[in-house]
This record gives C-alpha cells, structure tokens and sequence, in this order.
C-alpha cells in the first residue's frame, strides 16, 4: 500500500454521530500560558527498562523474560521520577499510558504508580496495558474516574474463567477497562467464548496478528467480535500526514527521552529538563505507515480520536456498546 491509496471505509459511526468531548480551554486551566504550549492536554505514553513477563506467548520477545535486580531497581527508580514529574506538571492536564514491554502490574510500583497518579486532579486518566494475571483489588485505593486497565487475554496462558473472574473483579470495583484478543486463528473460538462471556458494556478489541494475511471470510469473522477491527487490519498510511504525536501526545523512556511516539526514534525532548515543552507542535509522520492503535489512534487524518473519545488510552470506544450514551464505568 502506497501514502497515496485511499484509505478503506470502516463500519464506525459517522463523526457526525459522535459525541464531542468537553475539555476545558487553555484559557481556563491554570498556569498554562507561553507560545510553546501548543494544547493543554497532553497524552504520554511512558515505557521504562522493564521487560519481563510472567507469560510465556510464543508471539512474544519478553515471553518468560527475567530482568535481573538492578535493572528492576532501575525501572523503579525511573518509574518513581516519571511520577514526580507528572505530580509537579500541573500547568496542563495531563492523561497517562503505561506501555511496559513486559507486564507491569506485577511490580508494586506500577500498582502505586497507577493508585498515586489516579487521585491527582490535573490527570484526566491513568491507563496501564496489563495481561490481567495479578490480582486486581489495588484498585480499590484509586480513583476508578481516572484510573483504567487496557488488559489483553492470551489464550494458552491463562484459563479463561480465570481470566473472567479477574474481568468480574474488575467491574464490581467500577473500573473502566477493554479486553483484547491477538487475532490469531487459533484464538478464534476462546475470542468468541470470551466475547459471549463479557458483560456487554465492556468493549472487545481484537488486534491483526503481525505478519497474518486476513481473507475476506478471517476479516469478517473478526469483525464480527470486534467492530472496528477493520483498523487494524491494515497498515495506514502515514507519511507526510498529520500526527497529534509530537503535539498533543508525546512517547517517554525511563531516562526521560521525549519522541513523538513509540514507533519513530528520532529524541525531539527530554521531559527532565523542559525541553519537551518546546518540542510540541504541528507534525506530519515521517514513516510510510503506522500499523499499532497506540500509534495510529493519534494520525489525525483517521478522526479515531473522536471514536475513541474519553477512551481513547485505555481503547474504549465513545459510544460502547454500540447505540448507548459514552461515560466512564463508576
Ligand atoms: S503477556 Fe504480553 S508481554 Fe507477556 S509474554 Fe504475552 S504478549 Fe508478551
Ligand atoms: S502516524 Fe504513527 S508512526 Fe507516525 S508519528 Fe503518528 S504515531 Fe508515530
């Protein structure tokens, strides 16, 4: 696919159709002034040095992983500094995506992160992407208003019923979250249990498998678990067209490297010394494609913003289920 194919209709609700997210003006937030500050509402996607897990996907490089003591007093240390910063960073609400390469909720300071971040009123969400295998109740302590789980099911690693008992867990506690399924063929029949199972209201994202060709049949098949799986199924084109990634959505490395996004690696910042706050503005990619939500969700052309409105860290649709008014799970 070249930057100049049309991009593919998408069974969503019209934009027209979706509700507009109120978010506070500039002018209104306190302290948030100076040409540098582009928009008042930053997203970052924070990834430090951790990369262990716990499972064991043979579609996974941190399958089985173990990071030795240092590195995990490294990952603490930098995780703790990052918080810090997102405390003392209150000239702009601030939404946060734990993105680690391993699992990170087996670690107490990304349960403290996620609990201390949650309470803090200039942070509209604090979202981790977990595969669910630690306990949940921690988040009894946060704010379940701000605080949100993107959790993923891996059939093979994790029976299903405890997977849903977690899921049940979750919801009596009044925590927002999506459940997601790494479209293989083989998970085909658990995506469908799990898609029975789950209470309606919780929204069931299914991502392309990395190298997998879907026929017509596999797509539709997909599609009809998760309605929006038509975006990610193919790569979209990226290249010279606006991104809010190095605007409005910033990618963060343990050191405090600042990059648009996860998936270009030029530094434009570092969040320790300031100069991430003149590094946002305007940009177009400057890659061919973009074929990962937490990338693609940001590339403006698409207006998945607006589909994904008020959920679009934790990859929850606006209007989830499908015909009813969107608002955060209390
Ligand atoms: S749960 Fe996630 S990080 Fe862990 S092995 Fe599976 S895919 Fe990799
Ligand atoms: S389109 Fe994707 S790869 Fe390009 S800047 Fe945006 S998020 Fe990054």
């Amino acid at each position: 696919m070249t930057p100049a194919t049309p991009l593919p209709l998408h069974p969503v609700p019209p934009r027209a159709a979706l509700p507009v997210q109120p978010v506070a003006s500039r002018a209104a937030q306190p302290r948030c002034a100076g040409p540098a500050d582009v928009g008042a509402e930053l997203a970052v996607l924070y990834r430090g040095p951790l990369a262990s897990c716990n499972y064991d996907c043979p579609y996974c490089p941190f399958a089985k992983r173990v990071d030795p003591p240092e590195l995990l007093r490294a990952d603490r240390a930098a995780l703790e500094r990052f918080t810090g910063w997102v405390a003392a960073t209150t000239d702009r609400r601030l939404s946060v995506l734990f993105t680690p390469w391993g699992e990170g909720l087996t670690r107490s300071w990304y349960r403290d992160a996620m609990v201390s971040l949650s309470h803090l009123p200039h942070v509209d969400r604090v979202v981790i992407q977990t595969n669910l295998a630690a306990r949940v109740d921690w988040l009894a302590d946060a704010d379940r208003a701000t605080a949100a789980l993107w959790t993923t099911y891996h059939p093979g690693q994790v029976a299903r019923d405890r997977f849903l008992a977690r899921c049940a867990r979750l919801s009596a506690l009044g925590v927002r979250y999506s459940v997601g399924v790494v479209g293989l063929p083989a998970h085909l029949a658990e995506a469908r249990a799990l898609r029975t199972a789950l209470p309606e209201a919780v929204y069931l994202w299914v991502n392309a498998a990395d190298g997998h060709h879907y026929s017509a049949e596999e797509e539709a098949a997909w599609t009809a678990l998760d309605p929006l799986f038509g975006w990610s199924v193919r790569a979209h084109p990226s290249l010279d067209r606006p991104c809010h990634a190095g605007e409005t959505a910033i990618s963060v490395a343990g050191d405090g490297t600042v990059r648009r996004c996860h998936f270009r690696p030029a530094p434009i910042g570092n969040l320790y010394d300031g100069s991430w706050r003149a590094a946002l503005k305007p940009r177009a990619c400057d890659a061919a494609l973009c074929d990962c939500h937490i990338g693609y969700v940001h590339l403006k052309p698409l207006g998945l913003r607006d589909v994904f409105a008020g959920g679009v860290l934790e990859r929850i649709p606006a209007a989830w289920p499908v015909g009813t008014a969107p608002g955060p799970a209390r």
